[in-house]
């Protein structure tokens, strides 16, 4: 990640070992901690110093490091007694002491009242942001070949082994270079880059909750949209809530077993099902991507009884994405997935019926993957050829097929 998260240098780990989360399932890295103990895991390790420095914005750009808006008050949240709380924003539903934090180590309870951390303080790309590809969310019906400046804080609410960006979801805001970047600013920086969408990824929005949904209205005045890219790991009414004021959703659907949720991301894959009913309840646009990880997710049962699952409760027409793994972050063992196995999940959901299923990171120069493209649902003719996260061609018209009218599921306009 450009510009992201800070690194703890092995000589500090020993005396912050006991600051995890209770639901981490990490034995190495990451490792979550205080203000406090990080000043004084640095004092007893010289070569971080400059690095305390940066991470407590002390270095006199107050521009850098830091975290700039540290009390805004959480949206859901219950009180308990004793001066506890119970966070109602994800499943974890975490019971926190007064002065102790959330799991995703971004919220913080004091006096009995809970707050954000990363409210305004985005960790990404030059001013705060990347203006990126929506293809490269994915999101492929989704204003192809437009701009998403793309915002992240850190922090996450799960723990995956193959996180690409675990440099900055497996941090505390203190950790990352933060941006003053409150919502009015993120849109005036999307609408310099030309920017038709906002799009809130990289980490875990869910744990940035306040921020996206303050920056989703702003956006929504200047006439910007919203799409969150996400893993769906979220209580019931604040994803309702947040489809007022969102344009699109991508789902990250790691797997179809508990065992896998389990395992490798430190979450459960029910509530995430629940999410993904919840959308389309809500008619919210949104896309699944699943990332094939070898050996872990790609039986061909899971994929066909996850087919099934889609079809019943979503229906045929939500695109479902299955992308190459790359080794990574603690699944550095595996190898990259044969493109052949994603081609097989594809011609597996399809034969289940569903009709937008692609596949994606499958590198196919200089013409694409034929799974790459869209294809009309009903006259099956060619719409949108892409190569990769580029566009070669669109032939969705005011968004209908040009060949046959038959309306395309998505967003166009
Ligand atoms: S959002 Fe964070 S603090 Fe709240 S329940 Fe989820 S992990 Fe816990």
């Amino acid at each position: 990640m450009e510009e992201g998260g800070r690194l703890i240098p092995a000589c500090m780990w020993s005396s912050l070992l006991d600051e995890r989360p209770s639901f981490s399932t990490g034995d190495v890295m990451p490792v979550r901690m205080s203000r406090r103990n990080f000043i004084a895991a640095c004092a007893g390790g010289g070569c971080a110093l400059p690095l305390a420095a940066q991470a407590i914005g002390a270095v006199g750009d107050i521009k850098r490091g830091g975290i700039f808006y540290p009390d805004k008050e959480a949206r859901y949240y219950e009180k308990l007694p004793d001066k506890r709380i119970e966070c109602t924003l994800c499943p974890n539903r975490c019971k926190v002491g007064d002065r102790e934090r959330g799991g995703c180590g971004v919220r913080i309870n004091r006096e009995g009242k809970y707050y954000t951390l990363v409210w305004g303080n985005s960790c990404v790309g030059r001013d705060g942001g990347n203006p990126a590809p929506i293809e490269k969310k994915p999101l492929f019906h989704f204003l192809p070949t437009t701009r998403s400046y793309s915002i992240a804080t850190a922090g996450c609410n799960v723990t995956c082994k193959f996180c690409q960006n675990w440099d900055i979801s497996q941090v505390w805001a203190e950790q990352t270079f933060n941006h003053d970047l409150p919502p009015k600013a993120v849109v005036a920086n999307a609408k310099r880059h030309r920017c038709r969408s906002i799009a809130y990824t990289y980490s875990e929005p869910v744990i940035f909750y306040e921020y996206m949904y303050d920056t989703a209205v702003a956006g929504r005045a200047a006439g910007i949209k919203s799409v969150m890219i996400s893993n769906g790991y979220i209580e019931k009414e604040p994803m309702v809530e947040l489809c007022k004021v969102l344009d699109g959703v991508k789902i990250d659907l790691k797997a179809f077993t508990e065992e896998f949720y389990e395992k490798l991301v430190g979450g459960k894959l029910g509530p995430v099902l629940d999410t993904l009913v919840t959308l389309r309840e809500q008619e919210m646009w949104f896309e699944i991507v699943y990332l094939v990880v070898p050996t872990h997710n790609d039986d061909p049962d899971d994929i066909k009884r996850m087919s099934k699952w889609i079809m019943k409760e979503l229906g045929p027409h939500v695109p479902l994405h299955f992308t190459v793994f790359h080794p990574t972050y603690r699944l550095k063992n595996l190898p990259r997935t044969p493109v052949s196995t994603v081609a097989r999940c594809r011609k597996i959901a399809m034969g289940e019926g569903l009709k937008y299923v692609y596949v994606g990171n499958v590198a196919a120069w200089p013409d694409g993957d034929p799974g790459e493209s869209t294809s009309c649902h009903k006259c099956g003719k060619k719409l949108i050829h892409r190569v990769g996260f580029l566009v070669r061609s669109n032939k969705v018209r005011g968004g209908k097929c040009a060949y046959c009218g038959t309306k395309i599921p998505g967003v166009w306009e």
